[in-house]
């Protein structure tokens, strides 16, 4: 397989770099430190096309597949995880209408998803568990030209901020032949009944916006029913191969950033009269994060390939987010052991990397969840 970039993707790679380095480096601090949604920049980010690459032309996408997304991924997350996660959390609930929407649907909220008019979240995880996707509570009941939800959401990224347009959700709509049927609704924000809970503190993403959603009572008509009735999981288990492919991009970039801040820092920093470089201990770990790094982004661009080229990816998807997520957090722990004591201060970007590292090896999957699914795949 040939992963060598081609020269738009290259080109599309130095644009993002730059402006992750010019836009959002010197400033994404400040609004992590005090938890704040980084507006502008996203806005910014869908100015130069970022949420619409993968995504077909004719709904305003860039036309460009998962490899250069997942390029874009990296770039962003190695100058800051949380707003890679505000760009990630929006193309979940982009794919599942890009699949399944019908015409209607993806013009009304596919191409405002993917060219900044607003942005999407994805609502799946509830209070009573992430992992078993089957065990969801929400209750969607039908109604005349219409369904009434009932029920509540945890942790629902890009949910609460002033860009939200809308969420999409999976909801319980009853049973057939003694199994659940699960169903994704799209919910337009604002709807009544809809309410959107205070933002969700966590240890990375903190300039993201998690929050609780609750459904009381919340009509939507019809055509808010995406696909058929009870595909939901089906949608959902297509769509979710993607969205690893890109938690492991966001984990590749984590990393990359991670390891560039210590092998700078092991240049300058002198102990017993020499640069922590020279030293064995120090870059030996160098070696290994760098080796790491170069085989999850092998990996990642593997199963990105794959799906461009809509062959079967599940397996590779599931590794690379495996793998990807796992060496970010090691490489992470390495780079701040390189740091020393100054890699544990608040105010240095490394320390805040550890939480970001933490958490992408538990969403989208934990890596519990990644071992028993390829498993499966391989026949166990
Ligand atoms: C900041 C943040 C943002 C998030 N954004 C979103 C979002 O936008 N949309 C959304 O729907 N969700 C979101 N999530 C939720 C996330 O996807 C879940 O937290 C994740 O899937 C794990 O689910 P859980 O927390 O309920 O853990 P659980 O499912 O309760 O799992 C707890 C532990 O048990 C392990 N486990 C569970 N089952 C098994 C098994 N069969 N074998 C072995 N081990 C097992 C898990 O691996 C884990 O270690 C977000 C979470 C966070 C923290």
């Amino acid at each position: 397989m040939l992963l060598e970039l081609a020269q738009e993707q290259k080109m599309l790679q130095k644009v993002i770099r730059d402006y992750a380095t010019e836009k959002i480096l010197p400033e994404i601090d400040e609004y992590v430190q005090s938890s704040t949604f980084p507006t502008e920049m996203i806005k910014g980010l869908a100015e130069i096309g970022v949420m619409g690459i993968p995504y077909p032309e004719e709904y305003g996408g860039l036309g460009e597949g998962m490899v250069t997304f997942a390029l874009a991924l990296e770039e962003i997350s190695r100058v800051d995880a949380s707003v890679s996660a505000i760009v990630m959390a929006n193309s979940s609930p982009a794919t599942l209408i890009n699949l399944f929407g019908n015409e209607d649907q993806k013009h009304r909220w596919l191409t405002p998803m993917i060219t900044g008019q607003f942005i999407g979240a994805i609502g799946l995880t509830e209070a009573s568990g992430g992992s078993d996707t089957a065990a969801i509570k929400t209750r969607a009941e039908k109604v005349d030209q219409g369904w009434v939800v009932n029920g509540s959401k945890l942790f629902i990224t890009n949910s609460g901020n002033e860009l939200n347009g809308v969420a999409v959700i999976a909801a319980q709509t009853g049973e057939k032949n003694g199994k659940k049927l699960t169903s994704s609704f799209i919910v337009p924000r604002h709807t009544e009944g809809y309410i959107v809970g205070p933002k969700i503190h966590t240890i990375g993403w903190q300039a993201a916006d998690s929050r609780e959603l609750t459904f009381e009572d919340v009509y939507l008509p019809d055509d808010c029913l995406l696909g058929e009735e009870g595909s939901g999981i089906r949608q959902l288990l297509t769509s979710i191969s993607y969205g690893r492919i890109s938690i492991a991009a966001c984990a590749l970039g984590v990393a990359q950033g991670a390891y560039e801040e210590a092998l700078e820092y092991a240049k300058i920093r002198q102990a017993f009269g020499h640069q922590i470089s020279k030293y064995q201990g120090v870059s030996f770990k160098l070696a290994d994060m760098a080796t790491q790094i170069d085989a999850a982004r092998l990996m990642v661009q593997r199963a990105a390939k794959l799906a461009d080229m809509k062959k079967d990816f599940r397996k590779e998807a599931s590794m690379a987010k495996l793998f990807a997520t796992e060496m970010a957090m090691n490489v992470v722990h390495q780079s701040i052991q390189i740091h020393g004591g100054i890699g544990l201060s608040k105010e240095h970007r490394i320390s805040k990397m550890l939480g970001d590292a933490k958490l992408l090896e538990i969403v989208e999957g934990t890596s519990e969840i990644q071992r028993m699914y390829i498993a499966r795949l391989l026949g166990c």
